[in-house]
């Protein structure tokens, strides 16, 4: 059983600045209590960010040489690399996604972190052409005190896209892991004590959204938000960052589409279909929740994909050959069986999946069968909301305007994709698709080098690539004057 604390000004905390209350941390495909976590309050959001804004006003990091900084970052890489056993293990104990899903987290964390230390020793800094005898220079800076607040789906690979870059450009920071998904932070910010981080530019404040999370977004003295979660979230930290005009970054939620059409290569079009969806148990951001699939082919297609759907193996993610874990929490699981009996009530065809798996094996987890609803009509709860369970709605379309008009046809606009054998087909509709992350013929793939986010109401801001390390600079104009003489404006 682990004892989790929190990483305040360089020291560990275990009792929180008021009280000593801890919280349960659960395995999510056992319900048993795997580690105690020190339950912090604004008292420790508050103590973290007097330390961060120290660090940022009068400490080395925001000075430091880039040469510097990036080799804490390469450094803390290698020390995950090293980790990367551990780390995978207990990524999957908290969240309950499978070993090569948190594997492939786990370097995925540490590559982040080693693009960046790369990223920010090449300069972005440039002189500008203007009028003699002025000289004008673009440089960045970093931002001062970010709080970076993360869900519970990819709970260290979340916190690596914003510590990394974060970081990188010179920042203080003060990350806030979800309540129920902390153990992986807690080893991140070990390896950050470890390569020895100056005193208050990384601190780790565990405990509630509504506590811990809305001091972050409500206090003067923090600069900027970073978030990852869901749109009703985002929405009120919105609000509660307008007191300060804090910078806002919000990667939301999503409702995405996945385009098939009939002249797709049918059997990776099925494949992606459910990688799409039930990948990490449905429980991210891109899912291709909704599957659209043209009117011709479509008995064939879901035929082929319910068969393939009831023949994943939902397990523990520990053991071998488990394809699909649990979900992460009974509040959630409560919450996808709610959505699963609303689309029975609305009408919905309920195609295969549904239920809970309750083998013994599996009882006392939060595990649910994959579930394909058809005969979705548009306004459907289940068409329109985030359901972050392993759940897919399979809409049909007649030709590309109606694909597309579908497609667009909610408040989000994350992620989408095209299946078509059809190139020039493919771009014109991928082009049409309202969503800051699509493919062609694949799904899911992600680069520390390409930019994440969404359009509509799944987000503002771009993680990673160059554009991730632009949310977390401020841009300056310097302009000099290189013949130092009045300006005569006014007259003597
Ligand atoms: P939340 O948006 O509530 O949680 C995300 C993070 O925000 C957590 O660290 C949470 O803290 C924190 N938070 C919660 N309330 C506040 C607040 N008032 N001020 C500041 N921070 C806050 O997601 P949920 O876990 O409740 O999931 C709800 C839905 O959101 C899901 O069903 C899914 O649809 C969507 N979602 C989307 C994600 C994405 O990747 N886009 C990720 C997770 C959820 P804590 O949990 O500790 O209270």
């Amino acid at each position: 059983m682990l004892d989790v604390s929190m990483y305040i000004d360089g020291e560990w905390k275990w009792r929180s600045a008021k009280g000593d209350n801890t919280r349960n941390i659960f395995n999510p495909a056992t319900g048993e209590v795997i580690a105690t976590a020190a339950e912090g309050n604004e008292d420790d959001a508050q103590a973290a960010i007097t330390a961060a804004r120290k660090a940022f006003d009068s400490g080395p990091w925001p000075d430091m040489g880039v040469d510097k900084r990036a080799e804490y970052l390469f450094k803390i890489a290698d020390n995950m690399e090293e980790k990367q056993q551990a780390l995978t293990q207990l990524e999957t104990m908290n969240n309950g996604k499978t070993f090569p899903e948190a594997s492939y987290d786990v370097s995925d964390a540490a590559a982040c972190f080693r693009y960046y230390g790369e990223l920010i020793k090449k300069s972005s800094d440039q002189t500008i052409d203007v009028p003699d005898p002025m000289q004008s220079i673009i440089t960045h800076e970093p931002i001062g005190v970010c709080g970076l607040i993360v869900p519970w789906n990819f709970p260290l690979l979340i916190s690596a896209w914003k510590l990394a870059p974060a970081l990188a450009a010179g920042n203080t920071v003060i990350l806030k892991p979800a309540e129920i998904t902390p153990l992986t932070a807690i080893k991140l910010f070990e390896i950050f004590d470890a390569v020895g981080l100056p005193n208050g530019v990384a601190n780790l404040v565990l405990g509630a959204g509504d506590t811990v999370g809305n001091k972050l977004a409500t206090d003067h003295e923090v600069d900027k938000i970073s978030f990852t979660g869901g749109t009703e979230t985002g929405r009120h930290i919105m609000r509660a960052a307008a007191g300060n005009i804090k910078d806002v970054s919000l990667e939301l939620g999503g409702k995405s589409p996945n385009i098939i059409f009939a002249d797709a290569d049918f059997e990776t079009a099925v494949d992606y279909a459910l990688y799409g969806t039930f990948f990490g148990a449905g429980q991210v951001c891109t899912a291709g929740s909704r599957i659209l699939v043209e009117e011709s082919i479509h008995d064939l297609f879901i035929e082929r994909l319910v068969n393939r759907a009831k023949n994943i193996k939902v397990k523990p993610g520990n053991q071998t050959g488990a394809e699909m874990g649990p979900l992460v929490s009974e509040d959630h699981f409560n919450n996808v069986m709610s959505y699963i009996e609303a689309g029975q009530q609305e009408g919905a065809t309920l195609r295969c999946g549904g239920k809970r798996l309750l083998s013994p094996d599996l009882e006392n987890g939060f595990f649910v069968e994959p579930t394909i609803f058809t005969d979705v009509k548009e306004d459907m709860k289940i068409v329109q909301e985030e359901i972050f369970g392993p759940v897919a709605v399979v809409q049909t379309f007649k030709d590309e305007q109606e694909a597309i008009r579908l497609a667009n046809g909610t408040d989000y606009g994350l992620a989408g994709s095209v299946f078509t054998t059809d190139d020039k087909k493919a771009m014109r509709v991928i082009k049409k698709v309202r969503a800051g992350i699509t493919w062609i013929n694949a799904y899911h793939a992600a680069y520390n080098e390409a930019p994440w986010g969404g359009y509509k109401q799944s987000g503002i801001g771009r993680g990673l690539g160059t554009y991730g390390l632009e949310e977390f600079q401020e841009v300056k104009q310097i302009n000099v004057n290189l013949q130092v003489e009045p300006v005569n404006w006014f007259s003597e």
